[in-house]
């Protein structure tokens, strides 16, 4: 196993997303992209899914340069209402458009009309 030793320095929050992609990628050999979830309090959930949009690794949720997700985070799990954003990051090469629109379709759902902040 072999822990990792991560410097602890500050990093970029793309780098640090970047970072956790791949080693979700890497972990989950199935996955062909990986769904993240931005929240509002800055937390992410992420988690790859495979050629047929189904989930291909655990829900990973994380925070940026931190030990441990919020308590928000820690309360209600990540809840659906707090998401900001929320996409696929897929692998290159990438599948084609039909196949993304499909697989985003199944994994982050039908967009419907954001509540105006
Ligand atoms: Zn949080």
């Amino acid at each position: 196993m072999g822990a990792q030793k991560i410097p602890q320095k500050k990093r970029a929050v793309e780098q640090g997303e970047r970072a956790m992609i791949e080693g979700i990628f890497e972990g989950s050999p199935d996955g062909i992209g990986i769904a993240v979830i931005r929240l509002d309090c800055g937390c992410r959930k992420m988690a790859a899914v495979d050629k047929n949009g189904e989930a291909a690794s655990k829900i990973i949720m994380y925070r940026d340069q931190a030990e441990s997700i919020c308590e928000q985070c820690k309360e209600d799990n990540g809840d659906f209402m707090r998401v900001t954003e929320q996409f696929i990051r897929w692998k290159k090469p990438e599948p084609d458009e039909q196949t993304k629109q499909k697989i985003e379709a199944k994994v982050l759902g039908t967009q419907e009309q954001q509540p105006a902040h």
